[in-house]
């Protein structure tokens, strides 16, 4: 049977198109040069996937920065500002990317958005006035040319019409509408230039299919398909999606004439149902995305040909493929010189994937030829379950019978929050509009240098704390000095609020070189959860017990919510969700109750990235996630007196749409970034009977820019009259650990300032 991927990481086994680029960029390297080491890249992937006998290998995966970005350049859709810098191509690219200051101009970045459900980010397409719609598919075919050279056949892939069209915004008077005859076109332009050069196979990726879509949006689709799929004459067009179900428009899409429909198994929750009530067209090729291209554990062997023999008898044409591209996953086992077999062998990044699909392509042919039975004989099958089947060796039956039993009350905090609210006042002495932050202090030389003296072993434990405490020491001087009301301890134990809980709880294991792009050069490495998860003793207790000792007044615990911490991990597959979250949020209740024991009479548990991984379907959004997501949260807290103070936070003020739920999360306290939006939650939040006292942040965090006392005054009044006096918190939007120390100080000054100033006309 055959196989085939949707894409690929681009950043490198070493990440050494990051560093290639970084050195473009600061002149270290020419473009030629840049260039060169492009062009290895692809050679090596292509040749790679090649050995593993891939059939169906994608073109054009590769990007200096960004896919959409190239998609951008695909239809020829710069700005205008962009094309008046009057830069070479490849530096006009980086301008759209990442901004241009210097002799020709000044022109900021487009901006940026999550895609999907990904942690990955793409730059949001800007359709102007001047904008003059029409196909430029010079990378396309010179990569094309370049994969032939190497006697690889690969095919072009692309964003396409719909999706990027649904993603773009129109920056001038035109409206969007006008732009659509012309996007079409260079689709049309495309797959004729296919045919010109006899290709045998385009891949268009619609991942936008995979949200809710209105009627509307379906008629849309099926225009727009209507008109290029006329066009296409012989080349075979696969239409694919990922990161979810096209339960809403799967009729639509198996009547039109693609060739090919590639759908997700791993995340489309409705997938094989989809295809056994309603069918699949004969004379089409299903892509069957049953490796799952998102996470990072080996396939489960059993669960795949489990799938495909429902499919057996309706589906005639099938390729086994990727749930999703593979740009979402590490390069690599192949580094990992730290990690034991044991642990290695129960996973599997990009390459590791690639063999899979090769020996779920031979799996698969028996399977058609014969039977589930006689799949189970074959070597790799035993071998894979072999490994699926086995002990980890972290697991924890006591943290998992102590799941179990969480009964409703587990979940309830005692005391109503508008009495708590009042007990607090009074009891912590808290000021209208009290002054705070949000928790890290700036990173500074010194911090870092400490920590990574401590991790090469050049400095002791004891001699890394006595360093920290200092630092922490400093950091409440200062804040004394500025005048705030509620301090911090600044975080300087921590680089990163998820990955020092993870090496600080069992069940965390961490890799060498296991990153993934997140946007552009930027890359991340996830922790992996590989057993239960369990908290083996304080993790910052002592840092925030020394900083409390050292002021009068209330120093928040600082720590990182289950949510979050899951969010930002590599989750496992052998159990859900829930039951993970379940687990951190047990371990930080114990941190919380011994924070509480330790004197901490404020609490910030951080759900940074709540919103993050909310589904993608609405109708998911409570069952799939909200529901145990609010419910975890609340375990962290729910054993605290009524007159310890919970707060939390979170990057983002776009909760309109769970405005509800924020509230349920039952914190006594929430800050949030604000500054950068128009403060419409607002009125939002009054109009909700919002209870949570609230915290909108009154100045950019992002940007060295020193805020203005009458700025934060002015921003200050409105939430005085938005909130009323009594609910409003005043902080900057989110922590400050990348920002310098000296405009922090003068930042921090001023909003003591001008809250003093709004305070005094109350
Ligand atoms: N407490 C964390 C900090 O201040 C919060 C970071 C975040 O929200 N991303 O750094
Ligand atoms: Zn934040």
């Amino acid at each position: 049977m055959k196989t085939a991927i949707i894409g690929y990481p681009r950043i490198g086994e070493n990440r050494e198109l990051k560093f290639a680029i970084e050195k473009y960029w600061r002149n270290e390297i020419t473009e030629n040069e840049l260039l060169e080491i492009a062009e290895k890249l692809r050679k090596d992937q292509w040749l790679k996937q090649k050995e593993e006998k891939i059939s169906f290998i994608p073109g054009n995966t590769f990007s200096f920065y960004d896919g959409i970005l190239d998609t951008i350049i695909l239809l020829n859709a710069i700005p205008k500002h962009y094309k008046d810098l009057g830069l070479n191509e490849l530096n006009t690219y980086f301008a759209i990317a990442r901004g241009y200051q210097g002799e020709k101009g000044d022109v900021k970045a487009l901006s940026m958005r999550k895609w999907y459900n990904t942690n990955y980010h793409y730059m949001v397409p800007e359709l102007d006035d001047y904008a003059e719609i029409k196909l430029n598919a010079d990378k396309i075919f010179n990569e094309l040319e370049e994969a032939k050279k190497l006697r690889v056949n690969t095919h072009p892939s692309v964003i396409g019409p719909f999706t990027f069209y649904k993603l773009a915004k129109t920056t001038g008077n035109k409206e969007k509408k006008e732009y659509l005859t012309d996007i079409v076109n260079v689709y049309v332009e495309l797959l004729k230039k296919c045919n010109e050069k006899n290709i045998d196979w385009i891949q268009i990726e619609e991942p936008q299919l995979v949200t809710d879509q209105t009627e509307k949006d379906i008629k849309l689709f099926e225009e727009i398909y209507t008109e290029i799929l006329k066009n296409k004459k012989d080349v075979k067009v696969l239409l694919q999606t990922y990161f979810g179900d096209v339960r809403d428009c799967y009729k639509t899409i198996t009547e039109l004439d693609f060739d090919g429909i590639g759908l997700d198994f791993a995340e489309g929750r409705q997938t094989e149902k989809l295809i056994t009530e309603k069918g699949f067209p004969k004379d089409k090729i299903l892509f069957a995305g049953v490796v799952n291209g998102k996470n990072i554990w080996k396939c489960d062997y059993k669960k795949v040909l489990n799938i495909l023999n429902n499919l057996k008898g309706k589906v005639e044409n099938i390729v086994i493929t990727t749930s999703c591209s593979l740009l979402h996953v590490p390069y690599t086992l192949r580094n990992e010189k730290k990690l034991s077999e044991n642990i290695l062998r129960h996973f599997s990044f990009a390459e590791e994937k690639l063999s899979e699909l090769k020996e779920l392509g031979e799996l698969s042919q028996v399977l058609w030829e014969n039977s589930l039975e006689k799949v189970q004989e074959n070597e790799f099958y035993v071998k894979n379950q072999k490994i699926i089947t086995s002990e980890k060796g972290m697991e924890d039956k006591e943290i998992r019978d102590t799941v179990k039993k969480l009964k409703d009350s587990d979940f309830v905090r005692e005391g109503a929050r508008k009495e708590r609210q009042k007990i607090q006042r009074e009891e912590l002495n808290i000021p209208l509009l009290a002054t705070t932050t949000i928790g890290s202090f700036p990173q500074t030389k010194e911090v870092k240098l400490n920590r990574s003296k401590f991790r090469k072993g050049e400095i002791s434990k004891e001699e890394y704390d006595k360093n920290v405490f200092n630092f922490i020491k400093e950091c409440i001087e200062l804040q004394e000095k500025i005048g705030l009301d509620v301090l911090v301890h600044g975080e300087y134990e921590r680089n990163d609020m998820v990955e020092f809980f993870g090496e600080n709880l069992a069940g965390y294991i961490f890799t060498e070189k296991a990153w993934v792009q997140s946007y552009g050069t930027r890359c991340v490495k996830p922790p992996i959860i590989f057993g239960d998860v369990k908290r083996t003793k304080p993790i910052s207790v002592l840092y925030s017990e020394y900083a409390q000792k050292l002021t009068k007044k209330p120093v928040k615990g600082m720590l990182t919510g289950p949510v979050t911490i899951l969010n930002w991990s590599f989750p496992r597959e052998d159990i859900s969700l829930s039951e993970m979250a379940f687990q951190i949020g047990l371990a930080i209740r114990e941190e919380v109750l011994d924070l509480e024991k330790a004197g901490i009479k404020i609490i910030q548990i951080d759900e940074a990235a709540l919103r993050e991984k909310l589904p993608l379907r609405k109708e998911d959004w409570h069952k799939e996630y909200l529901d145990w997501g609010l419910k975890a949260f609340r375990l962290c807290h729910s054993g605290v007196k009524v007159d310890t103070q919970i707060h939390t936070h979170m990057c983002y003020s776009q909760f309109e749409d769970i405005i509800k739920d924020i509230d349920n999360m039952d914190a006594d306290v929430i800050t949030f970034e604000a500054s950068r939006s128009k403060l419409t939650i607002l009125d939002f939040l009054k109009e909700n009977n919002f209870e949570t006292e609230v915290g909108p942040g009154v100045y950019d965090i992002h940007s060295p820019r020193v805020p203005s006392v009458e700025e934060i005054v002015a921003a200050l009044e409105i939430m005085v009259k938005k909130i009323g006096k009594e609910k409003l918190w005043v902080n900057p939007d989110c922590g400050l650990k990348t920002r310098g120390i000296t405009e922090t100080v003068k930042s921090l000054e001023n909003l003591v300032e001008a809250t003093k100033i709004v305070k005094s006309r109350l």
